[in-house]
């Protein structure tokens, strides 16, 4: 699923509409993980926000991501069996096809998945998440 980037002036507008201060260091990871990078891990964040901010630690970049979660600017995704959490810029309810192969996440549209329960009446379901896994061909 293709997003939309976002320009710096659209970034800003976001996190203030989340109502979060726009500081440098927000929009500098908010804005790569919306428009330059899929599901990214906390280091690759660190990466690629430290050409703009060499100094910048990694419990900085946790605290803004923290931020972005908490105000529901990211998804932050646990990847099952892994200990891999990742962050996702697509905010709405979707689940995930893992390629094996290289490890990365790809995006599944809720209406590709049919999920048909048939559970005892105790299990007093939340939420549902679903991870595919497997590869892509050709
Ligand atoms: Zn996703």
């Amino acid at each position: 699923m293709e997003r939309s980037k976002k320009d710096t002036t659209e970034i800003m507008e976001s996190l203030s509409q989340a109502g979060l201060n726009p500081t440098a260091q927000r929009i500098a990871v908010f804005q790569y993980i919306h428009n330059d990078s899929d599901h990214p891990t906390p280091e690759q964040v660190k990466d690629a926000v430290d050409r703009v901010f060499p100094t910048i630690s990694l419990a900085t970049i946790y605290n803004t991501l923290n931020a972005l979660v908490a105000h529901g600017l990211v998804h932050q995704v646990k990847i099952p069996h892994s200990g891999r959490v990742v962050y996702d810029a697509n905010t709405s309810k979707h689940y995930h096809f893992i390629d094996e192969a290289e490890g990365k996440l790809i995006d599944l549209n809720q209406e590709s998945i049919t999920v048909d329960m048939n559970l005892p009446e105790h299990f007093d379901i939340q939420d549902v998440d679903i991870f595919v896994k497997g590869k892509l061909k050709g």
